[in-house]
This record gives C-alpha cells, sequence and structure tokens, in this order.
C-alpha cells in the first residue's frame, strides 16, 4: 500500500500573487550560505549589476573572514554567524564598518525574519530548514537552493509558504530548467516531468570498479562545481533522487509521472513533455548563476557572464536510461516518497551521516545507497516512520543524528540513524 502523501494541488512553484509587482527600486535581497558554492555565484552576479540590488543580510556557517568578504563586497549591512566562536573575528574584520553582525542559530532565525524582498536560501543541510522557514511565513520570496526544505519537510514547509504568501523560486537547475518551461495553465495537460542528470564520475564504471573510488575521485564531478556532500550526492545519483522528491513537491505531479534521463554533457537541464507530443526543455551552460539569474530577476531576465552555448561546437548531445542497478539511489529515493515525508527526512539524514563517514574513509562508495537502504528497512519495519507533525519534530529527528543517538522504532516520533 502506498502512503504517498496527496499532493495534487496547484505546483507550489513560482505561486503566490503572480505576477510579481513592478519594483521601482532595488531587490532587497538576503543571501543565507552566502559563503558557499552557490552563495558566492549570487554574489558574483550581485556585484555585477550592483544597481538592482541592494543587500541586508549576509548569513553563513563558521568561516568569519569569509563572510566579513562577501558582506563588503556587496555592502551588506548585516553579516551572521551560526558558530557563537566566529562572532569576535567576524567582529574585528568588520571593525570600522557599517555592517552590524550576530552570532548564534537565533540570530540567524532572526535576521530570516527581516523584511526582504527575496531571500537566497543556500545553507547546506538541515540548518538551512528554520531560517527559510521564517522567511517564507512572513512571506519573503525565497529562491530555494537548500534541499532540506523539501526534501525533510516537504508539506510542511509549502504550507508556511502558502499561509504566508511565499512566492518559491527554484534554483537547483533541472527544477529551475521545469520551471521555465512549465505552463501553468496547461497544468491539465502535462504528462511527464525530465530531471537531466550528468551519471556524474562514475557513470561509465562497471559496479567493481565503484566499490573502491576513493573520495578524491567522487570530489571531481565532470560538470559542476558545487559543495562536498552534494558532489558526493552526484556520484551516487542520490542527488538526483532527492531531487525527484522536489519535483513531486514543487510541481504536484505524482511519482510516476516524473522521469530521471542521464545526459552526461549537462545542457539540457530539464524538459516538460505535454499531451499533444511536444516536448519542451531548457538549456543552457553548466553554470549554477544561469539559475540563480533566473530567480533573481525573474519574472524578467537579467543579463549574466555565463558561457554562452555554442552547439555547433558541442555537436553531440546524448541521452541514456540510468542504470538502476548501479544507481539504486533512484528507486530509494522514490520509494521513501512513497512511505512519505519522515521517511524522505530518514533518507536525507542517512544519506549525510553516510557521506560524511565515506569522506573520512570509514566506509566504502557503494555503502552510501546500501547502507542508507537498510536504515529505512529498519525504521520502517520499527513503525518509525511516522508523518512529522511539525517542523520541531523535523528537527529534533535531525539533533538526534547529530548527537549520534541510536535509531530505534515506535512511539510515532522518529529517531534516525547511529
Ligand atoms: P557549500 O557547502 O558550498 O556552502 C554551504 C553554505 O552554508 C556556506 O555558506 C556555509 O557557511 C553555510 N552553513 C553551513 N552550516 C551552516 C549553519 N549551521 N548555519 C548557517 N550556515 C551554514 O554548499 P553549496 O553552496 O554547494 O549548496 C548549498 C545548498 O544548495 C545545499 O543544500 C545544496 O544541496 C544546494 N544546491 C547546491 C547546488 C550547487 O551547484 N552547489 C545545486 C543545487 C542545490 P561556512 O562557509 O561558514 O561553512
Ligand atoms: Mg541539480
Amino acid at each position: 500500500m502506498t502512503r504517498e502523501p496527496d499532493m495534487t494541488g496547484a505546483p507550489a512553484v513560482g505561486a503566490a500573487g503572480e505576477p510579481a509587482p513592478a519594483r521601482d527600486r532595488p531587490l532587497r535581497l538576503s543571501v543565507f550560505g552566502a559563503t558557499g558554492s552557490i552563495g558566492a555565484s549570487t554574489l558574483d552576479l550581485v556585484a555585477r549589476a550592483p544597481e538592482a540590488f541592494e543587500v541586508d543580510v549576509v548569513a553563513g556557517g563558521s568561516n568569519a573572514e569569509a563572510l566579513a568578504r562577501a558582506a563588503l563586497r556587496v555592502g551588506a549591512r548585516h553579516a551572521v554567524i551560526a558558530d557563537p566562536g566566529g562572532l569576535a573575528a567576524l567582529r574585528e574584520a568588520l571593525a570600522g564598518t557599517s555592517v552590524t553582525v550576530a552570532a548564534g542559530e537565533e540570530a540567524i532565525v532572526e535576521a530570516a525574519a527581516r523584511p526582504a524582498d527575496m531571500m537566497v536560501a543556500a545553507i547546506v543541510g538541515a540548518a538551512g530548514l528554520r531560517p527559510t522557514l521564517e522567511a517564507a511565513r512572513r512571506g519573503t520570496t525565497i529562491a530555494l537552493a537548500n534541499k532540506e526544505c523539501l526534501v525533510c519537510a516537504g508539506e510542511l514547509f509549502l504550507d508556511a509558504a502558502r499561509r504566508g504568501g511565499a512566492r518559491i523560486l527554484p534554483v537547483d537547475s533541472e527544477h529551475s530548467a521545469i520551471f521555465q518551461v512549465f505552463e501553468r495553465q496547461n497544468f491539465d495537460q502535462i504528462e511527464t516531468l525530465t530531471l537531466t542528470a550528468s551519471g556524474g564520475p562514475f557513470r561509465t564504471l562497471s559496479l567493481d570498479e565503484m566499490r573502491d573510488v576513493t573520495p578524491e575521485r567522487a570530489l571531481r564531478h565532470p560538470n559542476w562545481s558545487m559543495g562536498a556532500r552534494i558532489s558526493i550526492d552526484s556520484a551516487t545519483m542520490m542527488n538526483k533522487g532527492f531531487e525527484i522528491i522536489e519535483a513531486r513537491h514543487l510541481f504536484a505531479l505524482p511519482l510516476d509521472r516524473i522521469d530521471v534521463l542521464v545526459h552526461p554533457q549537462s545542457i539540457v537541464h530539464g524538459m516538460v513533455h505535454y499531451r499533444d507530443g511536444s516536448v519542451l526543455a531548457q538549456l543552457g551552460p553548466p553554470d549554477m548563476r544561469a539559475p540563480i539569474a533566473h530567480c533573481l530577476a525573474w519574472p524578467r531576465r537579467m543579463e549574466t557572464p555565463c558561457e554562452r552555448l555554442d552547439l555547433a561546437a558541442l555537436a553531440t548531445l546524448t541521452f541514456e536510461a540510468p542504470d538502476p542497478v548501479r544507481f539504486p539511489a533512484l528507486r530509494l529515493a522514490r520509494e521513501a516518497l512513497e512511505l512519505g515525508t519522515a521517511a524522505t527526512a530518514a533518507l536525507n539524514a542517512a544519506d549525510e551521516v553516510l557521506v560524511a563517514a565515506f569522506l573520512a574513509g570509514r566506509i566504502g562508495f557503494l555503502d552510501i545507497a546500501a547502507r542508507a537502504e537498510q536504515t529505512l528497512e529498519r525504521l520502517d519495519a520499527a513503525g518509525a516512520l511516522a508523518a512529522p507533525g511539525d517542523v520541531a519534530d523535523v528537527l529534533e529527528t535531525e539533533l538526534a543524528r547529530a548527537r549520534g543517538r541510536p535509531l530505534s522504532g515506535g512511539g510515532g516520533k522518529r529517531r534516525v540513524m547511529s
């Protein structure tokens, strides 16, 4: 029996009072995760068009020097660091400037409550949940990169955004692509969605060869430059599994109408197949500044320094079906989604721990998906995959995992991973 959540409502993406109101002033922007890969790409775009943006907050995790540099680069008003131990260094690095500073998890959430036209939600991991939810509740448009908001708290997050009147714009390149060719007015005419996948660095390796790959090799993505966690998730294709979950929430189509297609060149990022046989696709260079710019300028467009596509030079674009044997993470994500949000959250938590263990050399590459599957099976058998009641529930699970509490079931509460 499937317990897939009922999400047959309107697509969440881009919703809330379309079209966006015309503005005769710069976009007031907050960048959460400003020192990361997505954050740096965002700030690069902002620095190239300073007249179009007014950066209120930059927020980061623990790297005070990088956060101070980010604040100064775009003239942010307020810099917030999650790690309280970084406050002194942040204060010192910004001494004599007008940038105000704060530290701690609560300060991050408070910064998310400040009035802004748009938040770029690019904190990695569960730490991104509370601030992004806070902004959603206040009706701030969210340029969403953080995966946990949808993977760990799907309905809760969308519900908060709906109630707050917050618009959600996808940063993830595949979802951005689909959004760009998604005809809301023809929602009932959409047959399927296709998320493309590069196939990662091990696309052509045999199962035996995959067994012994090193973290260094797994971190070397052929097309995209990204943070460590998402790079490993791309190598296992767990990232694509999470993207299926994200697409399910954002576009409100049933799971059997969301497909994955391996496309090693990463030029076609996503497609929408309509009932008349037409397929609309979005193409672009593998550069995250393109989808980020789509959010920053939406519903208009803006100039980017992204390399222009030269299709004649590329000559060949290839596509192939993903191999379910070498990349079981795709099946796993679908199974988790059928079990519900508690299962997708558990899959994410298990994967986060297992990726860290792989990077530390404690487990092999193939163990990541295999052990994640065992974790899901164990939790399901223990009846521990009850839907989270609220965000506190989701965070409790994450905290339990972070503290390394043993996995156990029962009681409707989820506790994840040893
Ligand atoms: P990075 O690891 O490069 O950056 C993560 C950012 O989060 C850094 O600014 C980091 O600060 C900050 N951070 C970490 N922990 C905390 C915390 N506890 N509180 C506040 N901030 C924190 O990640 P990416 O930029 O690659 O990815 C960001 C998100 O976007 C992820 O969820 C990823 O899955 C998603 N994404 C990324 C894509 C990409 O191409 N990179 C594509 C699609 C989605 P510090 O530097 O101080 O540690
Ligand atoms: Mg992606």
